[in-house]
């Protein structure tokens, strides 16, 4: 899933309107923000499988690090316990540790069974991958949902409007475009992406 959890993000902007709505896309985010470090480290592992249908183009051999429930509550405290740290505050931190592992439960959604519980299983994956119609109609329509949701705290600015549009046209390119060539170009291609947005979202949603 992608733009499905940028749209937790989004909604979840109502719920703690003093917090960044770039904090709440690294938190929804956050095990995708993990995992092209650790595949780049060859701590895990991914394979690409051109022919398959899109969102079933990358194979997870493993990643229990990043993916497994256990380890995303463990990020998910970790996150919302540097956030408190931090920001000297602690009132949104249970929401955001909520934001990260809500990553974990979207990805059992979307993936086929290789989402670990403990790093070595037992798996889960409803598999709504095996129909891109599916998947896109369902993130969509979250997307845009969290957008609406969004819009109720703050109008949107020029700024987001255009980030949103960027997102969606990178969630485009990825279901229509070629996959990616190779486990570097994917890991460097993720990260840069978050580099990106990050600070984009941070701006799109000052003040
Ligand atoms: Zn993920």
């Amino acid at each position: 899933m992608f733009i499905g959890h940028f749209a937790v993000g989004l909604a979840a902007k109502r719920l703690t309107p003093t917090v960044s709505l770039a904090v709440w896309f690294l938190a929804a985010q956050w095990l995708d923000t993990v995992w092209p470090v650790l595949i780049l480290a060859g701590v895990e592992h991914v394979r690409i499988a051109p022919q398959a249908n899109p969102f079933l183009r990358l194979v997870f051999i493993d990643y229990p690090i990043s993916h497994s429930l256990a380890g995303a509550v463990a990020w998910g405290l970790l996150f919302a316990g540097g956030w408190a740290l931090l920001m000297g505050r602690r009132g949104a931190a249970p929401l955001l540790f909520l934001g990260v592992v809500s990553h974990w439960v979207l990805d059992v959604v979307a993936h086929t069974p290789d989402v670990p519980v403990l790093p070595r299983g037992p798996y889960l994956g409803f598999g709504l991958w095996n129909s891109p119609a599916w998947t896109i109609a369902v993130e969509t329509t979250m997307f845009a949902a969290g957008i609406a949701v969004y819009a109720r705290t703050k109008r949107p600015r020029a700024s987001l409007w255009a980030l949103l549009a960027v997102l969606f046209a990178l969630y485009l390119g990825s279901i229509f475009g070629p996959p990616p060539p190779n486990v570097t170009a994917l890991g460097v291609t993720a990260l840069a992406g978050i580099a990106v947005i990050l600070p984009w979202a941070w701006w799109a949603d000052r003040g």
